[in-house]
C-alpha cells in the first residue's frame, strides 16, 4: 500500500502546522498519497480521514495550532473503537501513520500496531519537553520565546514600579520551561518540581539585594513545584517587604507563530518519520539528541519517566 496518514494527538503545540505540510510535501515526493485524519483518535473512529494535497497546506506555515485539530479520546482506549478505527482505514488502504502527539498517544499506536498491525511512526510534540528519550519536543522552543517575550515585558513594567513578578510557565511535573526562561530572561528566582527548595535560604540574600540598590524582583515558577504562585507573591511581600504580582502565562504558551528552529525541526522530524517507514521500521518514535536522530521503541519512550537535561540542573544549583 503506498498510502499514509497524519493525525495530532492530546495537546496541540506550535510546530504542528509545518509538520503537516512538509508531510504532504515529502509523500508526494515519496511517491506515496497522504491523508489527514481530523481530530486526532477521535476523528480515525469517526472516519474523518481525507485525502490531502498542496493545495490545503497553502499558507499554514506561520501558524500555531493545527489545520485538522488535535483531540483526546476515551473511546480509542476501547478495543471496539479501535477496530472501527482499523476498518475506516482499510477501506482507504492506509496502513501507514504518524502520530505527533506524547507519550500518552504512543501507547494508544502501539496497542493499535499490535492488534491490527497499522504501522506508525510518533513524533514527540508538547511545549512540556517531557518525553524520555528525546531532549527536544516540537513546540518547545516556540514556547520559550512566547515566555521570553512575556518576561521581557513585564521586567519593563517591574522596573518602573519596584516590584517582585512572579511568572508561572506550565510544564506539568517538569521544569524545562521555566529553567531554561529564568536562565535566558536573567531571572533572580527559580522554583521547579525537580529540586527541592526552601524559601527561607534567599531571604536574607535577597534583603541585602534591595539595601544594596536592587529595585525589582522577576521569580520564574513552574506549575508543578508545590506551591501555588500566589504563595511565592505572598512570600515576597512578608518576608523580603516589596509588593508583588503573579502572572500565570497559561495558554499563551501553546500558541504563536512557529519559530524558525519549530519549523526546521518540524521538517526534520516529519522527514525522518516518513523514512523510517519506508524503511521498514513498523512501531517507533523519532527522538532527537545531541547525536542526531534516532527511532526508538514505544518502551523506551512511554513507560520510562523522563530526566530533566543535567546540564540544566546543575546551572539552577548554582543560581
Ligand atoms: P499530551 O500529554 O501533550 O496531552 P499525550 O499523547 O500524552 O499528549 P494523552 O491524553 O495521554 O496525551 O493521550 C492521548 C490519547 O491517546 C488519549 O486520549 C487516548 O485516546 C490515547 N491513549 C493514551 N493511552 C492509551 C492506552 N494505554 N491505550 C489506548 N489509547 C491510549
Amino acid at each position: 500500500m503506498k498510502n499514509i496518514a497524519i493525525l495530532c494527538s492530546g495537546g496541540d503545540v506550535s510546530g504542528m502546522n509545518p509538520a503537516l505540510k512538509h508531510f504532504v510535501e515529502y509523500s508526494l515526493q515519496n511517491g506515496l498519497t497522504p491523508y489527514f485524519v481530523y481530530d486526532g483518535f477521535e476523528g480515525l473512529i469517526d472516519n474523518k480521514i481525507y485525502k490531502a494535497a498542496h493545495q490545503h497546506v497553502a499558507g499554514i506555515i506561520n501558524r500555531g495550532g493545527t489545520i485538522i485539530g488535535s483531540a483526546r479520546s476515551k473511546r480509542f482506549m476501547e478495543r471496539e473503537f479501535r477496530e472501527i478505527a482499523k476498518n475506516n482505514l482499510d477501506a482507504l488502504r492506509i496502513n501507514m501513520l504518524l502520530v505527533l502527539g506524547g507519550d500518552g498517544s504512543f501507547r494508544g499506536m502501539e496497542l493499535f500496531y499490535k492488534e491490527h498491525g497499522i504501522r506508525f511512526c510518533g513524533i514527540p510534540s508538547t511545549i512540556d519537553n517531557d518525553i524520555n528519550g528525546t531532549q527536544y519536543c516540537l513546540g518547545v522552543d516556540t514556547a520559550l520565546n512566547v515566555i521570553k517575550d512575556s518576561i521581557d515585558n513585564i521586567r519593563d513594567t517591574a522596573a518602573s514600579f519596584s516590584r517582585a513578578f512572579v511568572i508561572e510557565t506550565m510544564g506539568r511535573n517538569c521544569g524545562y520551561l521555566a529553567l531554561v526562561s529564568a536562565l535566558c530572561s536573567g531571572a533572580e528566582l527559580c522554583l521547579i518540581p525537580e529540586i527541592e527548595y526552601d524559601l527561607k535560604e534567599y531571604e536574607e540574600s535577597f534583603k541585602e539585594q534591595i539595601r544594596s540598590g536592587r529595585k525589582y524582583f522577576i521569580a520564574v515558577v513552574s506549575e508543578g513545584i508545590k506551591e501555588e504562585s500566589s504563595e511565592i507573591a505572598k512570600w515576597f511581600e512578608q518576608k523580603i517587604g516589596l509588593e508583588s504580582r503573579v502572572t500565570i502565562l497559561g495558554h499563551t504558551q501553546r500558541g504563536g507563530n512557529p519559530t524558525i528552529y519549530d519549523r526546521l525541526m518540524a521538517y526534520k522530524f516529519v522527514t525522518h518519520a516518513i523514512d523510517g517507514l519506508l524503511d521498514d521500521k513498523n512501531e517507533s518514535v523519532i527522538c532527537y539528541s545531541k547525536k542526531g536522530f534516532e527511532y526508538k521503541s514505544i518502551d523506551e519512550v512511554a513507560n520510562k519517566k523522563y530526566e530533566l537535561d543535567s546540564e540544566l540542573l546543575g546551572y539552577l544549583k548554582r543560581f
